[in-house]
């Protein structure tokens, strides 16, 4: 090992839009030389992390012991999948996370890296990593503006000042103007009353404070508004080193899980450029049978082409009568039912739209694709991501969600049919287009050698060297 190699632990949240973009950060660093990588993880993740990871020298796993006992959660709970279909047992799930400190301080000890870089659902890490000298950084895997709109939001409290659930007001002292309604945030967002989460997410933002910095999976030329708003006005620091999936690039090709012999990317294929929306709402997103249906009359009235990625239980009748062999025989669609390959698919040049849940992770792969998108937000910050893609970077339409929720209802197959529409037809899906595409050419840039985000991540590895030294 050689004197000044760096030795850096991450530990993310055993949950898919959480470990995809770690993994993807632990590439990164490891790849930029004299970086020894200690990954945490704990059981039910190791053998897709290890699969993801092998053959690189200079990263080594250590699983983390789960406090099944004492939480009163069976071992295999170890992953967020396992609890989506089952709410009961989340309060456990809290109770294990928080339980986690005791075996990660040992690791802490036994390791003794020089930088803990740990997901923010772990508040007490800073403390525990701060009992060892050693500096923490907090991944979030959102965005600076949803970090910043939503702490001005619990702050400020506009929506005291609205009469009803639906009325709209804009949130203060923001350079840019923001509307939103009540019932579009989350129980954090209006601290109405006390639950297990609001209080760990109080915790999160307190941490928040009492870090090192923050790590942030975007790039300064894409929100440079409020990479300046985060650091000045909140007086803390933050380091943006994304779109970190593009680490995952070989030649100008993103590779994904993905096989190329995959269903979806043959059909692709055999389409015209940007003629198929791709339609996918995360890893785990819920809808009525109701909402289902008035997606699939939406697709029916819009008359584009689409891929549909349903991850969800359905019923055996959940799609209207005849839809799915009308689309078959027409081959005017896909209808996937499990796991797509979704970084190869928006890359795809057959696809020209996405309908997306407004994850984080998903908006930056369709901006590395110059994929434009129309907005469907459900739950976490996703709503502010909506603003962030349809009214500060102008990439994408609103379907017009109204309401925060895990089970989504409440868009009319009209509103769904009129969004598809305007994103694939006419002027404004030709600038929004457009748009899309700018901000693809930033994010390439910014991970090149002497890019922002290069530039960003040297910087903070020398800093770590420094501190150490
Ligand atoms: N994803 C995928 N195939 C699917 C569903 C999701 O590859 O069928 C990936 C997607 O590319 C993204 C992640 O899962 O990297 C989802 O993260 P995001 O932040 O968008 O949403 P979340 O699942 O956390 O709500």
């Amino acid at each position: 090992m050689g004197e000044d190699q760096l030795h850096i632990m991450f530990f993310p949240f055993m949950a898919a839009g959480h470990i995809i973009p770690t993994l993807d950060m632990v590439k990164l660093f490891s790849s930029r030389g004299n970086v020894k990588i200690t990954l945490v993880i704990t059981h039910s993740n190791s053998s897709m992390v290890a699969q993801q990871l092998e053959n690189q020298e200079n990263i080594n796993f250590k699983q983390i012991e789960f406090p099944d006992q004492d939480s009163g959660l069976p071992k295999e709970y170890d992953t967020v999948d396992k609890i989506k279909g089952a709410p009961e047992l989340f309060p456990k799930f809290l109770k294990a996370l928080e339980l986690m400190q005791n075996p990660f301080e040992k690791i802490l000890q036994e390791f003794s890296p020089d930088c803990l870089v740990a997901d923010m659902f772990y508040p007490w890490a800073t403390n525990a990593a701060a009992k060892f000298d050693i500096p923490r950084l907090v991944f979030h895997g959102v965005s600076l503006f949803a970090l910043c709109g939503s702490e001005v939001m619990r702050r400020d409290k506009p929506f005291k000042n609205v009469s009803s659930d639906t009325e709209h007001f804009v949130i203060p002292n923001i350079p840019h103007e923001i509307v939103f309604t009540r019932q579009q945030l989350s129980d954090t967002d209006r601290e109405e009353f006390e639950t297990d989460m609001t209080r760990l997410m109080r915790r999160v933002l307190e941490t928040d404070k009492k870090s090192y910095g923050i790590l942030i999976n975007s790039f300064l030329e894409l929100d440079p508004v409020y990479t300046e708003y985060y650091k000045t006005v909140f007086g803390r620091r933050a380091w943006n080193i994304g779109p970190l999936l593009l680490c995952r690039r070989q030649g100008r090709e993103l590779q994904s899980s993905g096989d190329d012999n995959n269903v979806c990317l043959r059909w692709l294929d055999g389409k015209k450029p940007n003629s198929v929306i791709y339609l996918c709402f995360g890893s785990g997103s819920v809808f009525t049978t109701a909402q289902l249906q008035d997606i699939a009359f939406g697709l029916e009235a819009a008359g584009q082409q689409f891929i549909w990625v349903v991850r969800q239980e359905v019923d055996e009748n959940w799609l209207p009568e005849g839809f799915e062999e009308k689309i078959l025989s027409d081959n005017r669609g896909l209808i996937i039912k499990g796991w797509a390959p979704q970084v190869r698919i928006l890359e795809h040049k057959a696809v020209g739209a996405f309908l997306t849940h407004c994850g984080w992770n998903s908006i930056l792969e369709a901006i590395c694709a110059g994929v434009p998108m129309v907005t469907w937000p459900l739950f976490a910050e996703q709503f502010y991501n909506e603003r962030f893609v349809t009214r500060i970077l102008g990439i994408g339409i609103p379907v017009g969600a109204p309401k925060y929720g895990m089970i989504s209802s409440g868009v009319s197959k009209e509103a769904i049919a009129k969004a598809l529409k305007a994103i694939m037809e006419g002027e404004k899906a030709l600038e929004v287009r457009n748009k899309a595409n700018e901000s693809k050419k930033m994010a390439w840039k910014a991970v090149e050698k002497g890019g922002s985000s290069y530039n960003e991540l040297s910087a903070l590895l020398e800093e770590i060297r420094q501190l150490n030294r």
